[in-house]
């Protein structure tokens, strides 16, 4: 079958899959104090139905899936749907992205299911800040979830990924370095984004990936640049001078990658998204629930693709918001 591609060439290879807009955290850059309406239940899609988009993705050529949310692991068994997307013989990996909480229950199941990627997301190691920011008092559960998910050898090496925000990260730069050299994990950073439901985000909020490379580089000495895994990886990857530890750098504000984006995205309800920031979406749920053939969805995708975004254009005149919030597009 012919490979996914868009306008300007690029090739679609990884997808990201929202499987709820529930979650149990209420972080101040994404969500509001008083949560969101959730969508209603029946809505959303069902796992056998995510595996058969995933399958017609595969067959044009996506081969690493992401599930998240909301809050993943807030679903029933996600890892009855891991399961199923293992059995597509096109798909290379299966990651999660999830706030932790609910992973030391989850891991064993999602380790035997066959995840291979594993991404917690911890903003702060300090409790209050952790609070703070969250507005849930939770930290002690987010590392007994990482404390739990390292038993298990098929997830290592597990990524700890804290959006960076200027007046909020810069105290956490070191002692998140040292729980990667001490720890194993490796850390990385994400530039806080325009997806917050209380519309707080401001570009004097950003702190980029080059300012807390400063701040290590001020205390460590020079770190080591280390390759990059894939062609399409958006972590900037960094080593220490005694090789223990790993930290990186998404910098999607100060540094975009939208000129090498391989990836879709699916929200909970079946919308299937081309960019973070797309003012547009194809719906595959309705095209699947009125009896579509598979030909069908496959046409929906491929013209969703064909129209991508060429950027997201944050920081430009032409930039503008989303109506989703992260936690509504699946992030
Ligand atoms: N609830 C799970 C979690 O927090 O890991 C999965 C969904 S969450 C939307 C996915 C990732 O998006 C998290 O790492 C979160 O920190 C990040 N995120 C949320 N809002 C963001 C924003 N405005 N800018 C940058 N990253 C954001
Ligand atoms: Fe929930 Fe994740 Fe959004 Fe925090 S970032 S509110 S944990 S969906």
């Amino acid at each position: 079958m012919d490979p996914l591609i868009d306008s300007y060439g690029r090739q679609i290879t990884s997808m990201r899959v929202s499987i709820t807009d529930r979650c149990n955290f209420r972080c101040h850059y994404c969500m509001p104090a008083d949560g969101l309406p959730w969508v209603p239940r029946e809505d959303i899609l069902t796992y056998e139905e995510i595996t058969r988009i995933a399958r017609i993705t595969a067959a044009m050529g996506v081969k690493k899936i992401r599930l998240t949310g909301g809050e993943p692991l807030a679903r029933r068994d996600p890892h009855i749907l891991v399961k199923q997307l293992r059995a597509i013989p096109q798909i290379q990996s299966i990651g999660l992205t999830t706030n932790g909480t609910k992973l030391d229950k989850a891991a064993a199941d999602l380790a035997a299911a066959g995840l291979t990627n594993l991404n917690v997301s911890l903003d702060s190691l300090a409790q209050h800040k952790f609070f703070q920011i969250t507005r849930r008092d939770a930290l002690d559960r987010v590392l007994k979830g990482l404390e739990a998910a390292k038993q298990f050898a098929q997830l290592q090496p597990i990524k700890v990924n804290a959006v960076a925000m200027k007046g909020f990260t810069e105290e956490e730069v070191i002692p998140f370095a040292e729980f990667s050299r001490t720890q194993g994990f490796i850390v990385r950073w994400i530039e806080f984004m325009p997806l917050d439901a209380d519309q707080i985000w401001r570009k004097e909020d950003i702190l980029t990936g080059a300012e807390i490379l400063a701040i290590l580089e001020k205390y460590y000495g020079a770190l080591i640049p280390l390759p990059a895994t894939y062609s399409a990886e958006t972590a900037k990857r960094y080593g220490f001078a005694d090789g223990v530890g790993e930290v990186g750098f998404i910098n999607p504000v100060s540094e975009p990658f939208c000129a090498s984006c391989d990836r879709i995205r699916l929200t909970a309800e079946g919308a299937l998204r081309t960019c973070l920031f797309a003012q547009e979406e194809t719906d595959l749920r309705s095209i699947i629930r009125n009896g579509g053939a598979d030909a069908d969805i496959e046409t929906a995708i491929r013209g969703a693709v064909f129209k991508k975004e060429l950027k997201h254009y944050i920081g430009d005149t032409k930039f503008r918001r989303t109506k989703r919030t992260m936690s509504m597009i699946g992030g």
